[in-house]
Order: structure tokens, then C-alpha cells, then sequence
């Protein structure tokens, strides 16, 4: 073979590493970076599940969807566009198709919880003229990240009469905020020069300060966190028997932020996995009378393995099928449900792990995502074996690329670290349990569950572009 033909070949049938900025014409650049800002805007309105919820409904209700239990009391209908929420924290939006449910949804599922300081339902305490709060932490994290971040707490409390009251303290920029200390570096030397990290952060350890002025004399026992008792009954009404039935959240109080010189990053907290809803939200609603069904779903409590009554174990999207058979004027029986199930195709749409330039040592770099390089397939999770893993089939992942090439999505495939390095799961598994097809596809993070984590704007338009092509695989 001559030089030429050579050349010819190893264009033909070589792999190439892409950057997905290589593939953005003069429009998507543009259409890319203004994106990002409806993405950090969404990011800043939804820190917790519950905001997620709130947003993503308020979003819906503008571009048309209506609740379908509204829906299921009306005898014609003309909207083909449904939310279902289940208990403030899981949400499913849906837009019927030409074809019958039965022949089953195109599902993209990703989830709206992340990882964060839960307070305690006996929280409060004084120590050294201080108050503090006790914490234990939601989801994977490396404790020291959460150390000297400034925090604000978001959350719901129900009273003891019944009431309910949300809030939000410390996003505003005349709210205070909230912290975790740590050991000076002067006297951090003996005490932990050589501990394991994870012996020198302990979780009972991560207790957030909230107050220092004290109420009456020395006589009065928990002066001290009285004060701050009596601060919280003036304001709100609530006395410390409500931190019990109360879901407190700590997260990072800060705004999502360009990175870089050229913009081309977004730094911001709870990404993981609010990129993937963002992104499956706007596909939605970009999707104009789709063939198949097409669903969203957006599950709290995967970062704690997808458990109880609003994770994605539950009968959540179940239920919705059932009701969209319903609605659609299909029989609402466990078959046909069965059969929407088993036609349908689902992309659990979770992030994955960009190899860092500084830890290249945790990844195979073969087969590692890179940040800037496309929406990242992912074949299978897990850990040790692929344990835990729904490890997606050779067909479901040639169809996807298929379409990702035809609709010039830039792609690449990652795998969660080397082999026996560690790992982690995501809801794939759990919705593989029903019996669809079921592939993770999202971009990829650097700086993964710390209160600051980094994705690329390239990635988050390729990530948009592909789960729209999706969703409408005809266009
Ligand atoms: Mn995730
Ligand atoms: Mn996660």
C-alpha cells in the first residue's frame, strides 16, 4: 500500500478522539454558551429534590403539561403533555406519541438528589459559648470538601400543628451563611500527620456552626443555644421538637460559575446529576409530535442506591405508564402495561467521572471519559467484577451510536475508573430490573459529588443534542 492509501485507511476504520469544540460551528458555539446560562440559572432555582421538583413543574406548566391527575378526571381530552409528581420529590413529565403506549416510550431517567449535609433530627447543641448543628451526611462524599465551605440550608419543616414551612437561608447575599470549621494548620501536625484522610475527617465531626450569643446570665442553663432557639421561634414560629420532623439540607452556598479564561466550564454544585435533568427537560420540550411516547423522570434518593418510596425501586414509573394508558384511551391492564414496559427503551442519564490531569492514575486511560469530549456512553457501572452492573447490550449501544453519528452527536464511551479501583452505581440497574433496555449516557465531571464540580459547556450541548435525537430518532 502506498502512503496515500494508507492514510485513506486510517481514516476509514481508526477510532478518533474528538473534542466535542472541534465538531461546534459559528451557531452552536453560540446556541452552547447561552444554553449554559438557562443551565446555571436552573442549577441556582434547584439545589435540593424537592426545588428540582418545584422547578421542573413550574418549567413544564409554561411550555403546556398538565397534571394527569387532572387529566384522569376529564372525559376528552386535547393535551398530550403530562407531569405526575410523587411526594414533592419525584417527577415524570410525559408527551404522548402517534403510536399507541403499548408499543412502548422512548424514557430518559435521571435523577435530582445529590450528595449533601442532612442535619440531624436532634441537632442543635452549645459547646465553648458556640451553637452548633449536628450533621450526617447524604451520599458519597470525601468529608474534608465540605470543610470551611460557605453553606445555606434549604429545606422543609412540618410544625407541630401541621403546618408546613419551607427554607432557604444563606443564598442571598444579605443572608448569613453557614460552616463546618477545621484544625488550623499550626496544630493539625501531631493530631494527624499519620492518619489515613479517613481517619482524620470523621462524620460526627461535620457540625455546623450557627450562632455564639447567648440569652440571660451564666444561670440559665443552654444559654447559648437558646438564644438561637428563641431567634428561630421569633422568626418562624418553630420550637426544637420540630428539628424532628424537619428535612434539613446543607449545601453549598454558591451561585454556578463560568470556569476558564475562554468560559468554556461551568463550575457549580449538585451537577451530578441536575446536568442530565436539565438537558432531558429541554430535549422534552423540545420534541414536537413524537412518533413513540416519550417520558422524563427525574428520581430522588440515588445517591443513597435509589431506596425508598421516591427512588427509582419504587413503582413510580409504573404508576405513569398506567395512568398514560389511561389517558390515552388504552387498556389500563397489568399486560398492556407490561408490554409499554418491554418495548420501550430507556437511557438512564446519570454523569460520568472525567479522567483529571493531576489523578490520570485511578483511570484506564483507554477507556476513561474525557471532559470536553462529547456525551459519554457508558456500557456498565459497578464495581469489582462489573458487580451491580446492568451492563447495557451490544445492540441497545450500536443503536444509540447509530443515531448519535447520524444526528453528528460527538460521543465517547468511559468506564468508572480501572478495574478493581473502586466504582459506583447509577439507576440504571433499577430500571433494567423491569425488563427495557437500558443504557447510561451523560457527560462526564471532573470534581465529582464536591461542592464544586466541573462540566463542560461542549458536553452539555452534545449531551442536549443526543438526548433530543432521542427522543425523536425519525428526525
Ligand atoms: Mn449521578
Ligand atoms: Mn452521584
Amino acid at each position: 500500500m502506498n502512503k496515500k492509501e494508507i492514510e485513506k485507511l486510517e481514516k476509514n476504520i481508526l477510532k478518533k478522539d474528538k473534542s466535542a469544540f472541534d465538531y461546534l460551528n459559528k451557531k452552536e458555539t453560540s446556541f452552547a454558551f447561552s444554553f449554559a446560562e438557562k443551565y446555571k440559572t436552573f442549577l441556582d432555582n434547584a439545589k435540593t429534590e424537592r426545588e428540582a421538583v418545584n422547578e421542573i413543574i413550574k418549567r413544564a406548566e409554561a411550555k403546556g403539561f398538565i397534571n394527569i391527575n387532572n387529566a384522569l378526571k376529564k372525559k376528552s381530552l386535547k393535551s398530550k403533555k403530562f407531569y405526575k409528581i410523587f411526594k414533592g420529590k419525584t417527577v415524570g413529565l410525559a408527551v404522548l406519541g402517534k403510536k399507541p403506549v403499548e408499543n412502548g416510550l422512548n424514557i430518559i431517567a435521571s435523577h435530582i438528589d445529590s450528595p449533601r449535609l442532612d442535619l440531624k433530627q436532634n441537632p442543635l447543641y452549645e459547646d465553648l459559648d458556640l451553637v452548633l448543628m449536628k450533621t450526617h451526611y447524604y451520599g458519597g462524599i470525601r468529608k474534608y470538601q465540605w470543610l470551611n465551605v460557605p453553606l445555606a440550608l434549604h429545606g422543609t419543616i412540618i410544625k407541630a400543628d401541621g403546618g408546613k414551612l419551607d427554607i432557604n437561608i444563606g443564598e442571598d447575599i444579605e443572608d448569613p451563611i453557614f460552616a463546618v470549621s477545621d484544625l488550623l494548620p499550626h496544630l493539625a501536625g501531631k493530631l494527624q500527620q499519620n492518619k489515613k484522610v479517613s481517619d482524620v475527617f470523621e462524620g460526627e465531626k461535620l457540625n455546623i456552626l450557627c450562632g455564639s450569643v447567648p440569652l440571660g446570665d451564666d444561670k440559665i442553663k443552654n444559654r447559648f443555644k437558646l438564644g438561637v432557639l428563641k431567634l428561630l421561634y421569633d422568626k418562624y414560629g418553630i420550637r426544637e421538637e420540630d428539628f424532628v420532623s424537619a428535612e434539613i439540607e446543607a449545601v453549598p452556598a454558591a451561585k454556578a460559575r463560568d470556569i476558564g479564561f475562554d468560559r468554556s466550564m461551568i463550575g457549580a454544585y449538585g451537577q451530578d446529576d441536575r446536568i442530565c435533568a436539565f438537558t432531558a427537560l429541554e430535549a422534552l420540550f423540545a420534541l414536537k409530535s413524537p412518533s413513540k411516547s416519550a417520558m422524563a423522570l427525574f428520581f430522588d434518593k440515588e445517591e443513597i442506591g435509589s431506596e425508598g418510596n421516591t427512588g427509582a425501586k419504587s413503582g413510580f414509573a409504573e404508576d405513569f405508564v398506567l395512568e398514560l394508558l389511561i389517558v390515552n384511551r388504552e387498556k389500563p391492564d397489568y399486560r398492556t402495561m407490561r408490554n409499554s414496559i418491554l418495548n420501550s427503551q430507556c437511557i438512564s442519564a446519570d454523569v460520568n467521572a472525567a479522567m483529571d490531569p493531576d489523578f490520570k492514575e485511578v483511570h484506564d486511560k483507554m477507556n476513561a471519559a474525557k471532559l470536553g469530549a462529547g456525551i459519554c456512553i457508558t456500557k456498565y457501572t459497578g464495581a469489582r467484577g462489573k458487580s451491580g452492573a446492568s451492563d447495557a447490550s451490544a445492540e441497545l449501544i450500536g443503536k444509540i451510536i447509530k443515531l448519535l453519528n447520524k444526528n453528528k452527536v460527538v460521543w465517547q464511551t468511559g468506564e468508572l475508573g480501572k478495574v478493581d479501583e473502586g466504582g459506583g452505581g447509577t439507576l440504571g440497574k433499577f430500571l433494567a430490573e423491569s425488563g427495557m433496555d437500558v443504557l447510561d449516557c451523560g457527560p462526564s465531571l471532573l470534581s465529582m459529588h464536591s461542592p464544586l464540580e466541573i462540566s463542560s459547556k461542549a458536553d452539555l450541548y452534545m449531551t442536549y443534542k443526543g438526548y433530543k435525537s432521542f427522543f425523536a430518532p425519525n428526525k
